[in-house]
């Protein structure tokens, strides 16, 4: 069985000090977008008022330019990390949701700070070839991150896709030669464990580069806290996520990065999970149970899941 230094799972700090050779961070930034489904569609029901991103570096109301948000990011994130390699993080919204010559733009500011790379959150229904080609084009580390969540329960997700939408732009992204990053979320109350897992199956056999699995979170400003206000349903306990994301990092090959297995949003806006907001909890309990399991990522892989 493979180990990743000590980790039991192939971690997003594992890869990129394989790749790069020393730890490299993310600075999160909020290029200015907004995103197609919140302008015409009412939004995915767990979005919450930042565009399900409160870590950027213009939280201040102050609308900071990409710029001084990666200074002031930069600023706070050396305070805590000994590093010189920084990513830069369109996190909120849709981050490809612009004409090109907008996008080029905002990428290009980016890069000029000095960040070594690009990772960019966006929506599989807002790849047009022209955004691939213009992605494909940067020489620097650079991914795409997709907001898949579920493949049984997207209609009361109101995520705004069909799953067919998310397989052709996986199909078109590895043509380009583009790696991306998909996120799932556990807990949603309308499927079943193995629907859950489905998810990270499906993220699998259409070639992700990585994962992020969170919890459901459920946010005071997101529809999707009204909703369980005036109607509660089961959220998930610690153990419950934990056997989950122990399974999930089973059947995954091991060649995936495994970007998160916890969430984080404002503390103050949080209805559930109260037990999210011990992360060092979450996290401590997610390698206890791959202990107690024996598993290490890709323990379970199988047809269903490998991937090339
Ligand atoms: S795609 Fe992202 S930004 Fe848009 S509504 Fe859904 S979660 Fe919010």
């Amino acid at each position: 069985m493979e180990f990743f230094n000590g980790k039991r799972y192939r971690t997003l700090d594992y890869e990129m000090k394989r790749l790069y050779g020393s730890k490299v961070v993310k600075l999160s930034v909020d290029g200015g977008f907004t995103c197609p489904n919140r302008v015409n569609g009412g939004g995915c029901i767990f979005c919450t008022e930042q565009g399900s991103s409160e870590f950027t570096g213009d939280h201040s109301g102050k609308r900071l330019s990409i710029t001084q948000q990666l200074e002031c990011q930069r600023e706070i994130m050396s305070q805590k990390w000994q590093s010189d390699k920084y990513i830069a993080y369109f996190q909120s919204y849709t981050n490809t949701f612009a004409p090109v010559s907008v996008l080029k733009a905002r990428y290009d500011e980016a890069l000029a700070t000095g960040v070594m790379g690009l990772a960019i959150a966006t929506r599989p229904d807002c790849l047009g070839d022209d955004v691939l080609e213009l992605l494909a084009s940067y020489r620097c580390p650079l991914w795409v991150e997709l907001g898949l969540q579920s493949i049984t329960c997207h209609h009361k997700l109101n995520r705004g896709y069909p799953n067919e939408v998310y397989v052709d732009a996986a199909k078109r992204l590895r043509k380009h030669g583009i790696p991306f990053v998909t996120h799932v979320i556990f807990g949603l109350p309308w499927e079943s464990r193995e629907e859950m897992l489905s998810t990270v199956r499906f993220a699998a056999q259409n070639g992700t580069w990585g994962i992020k699995l969170h919890m459901l979170y459920i946010d005071r400003t997101a529809p999707l806290g009204a909703l369980y206000q005036q109607e509660p349903f089961h959220v998930l306990t610690l153990e419950e996520y934990a056997d989950l994301v122990t399974e999930a990092i089973a059947i995954l090959p091991p060649n995936v990065v495994v970007h998160r297995v916890t969430g984080d949003g404002k503390r103050e806006n949080l209805i559930a999970p109260q037990w999210s907001r011990n992360k060092r909890n979450v996290l401590n309990t997610i390698d206890k149970m791959m202990v107690q399991k024996g598993y290490v990522q890709g323990c379970k892989t199988d047809d269903t899941t490998a991937n090339e």
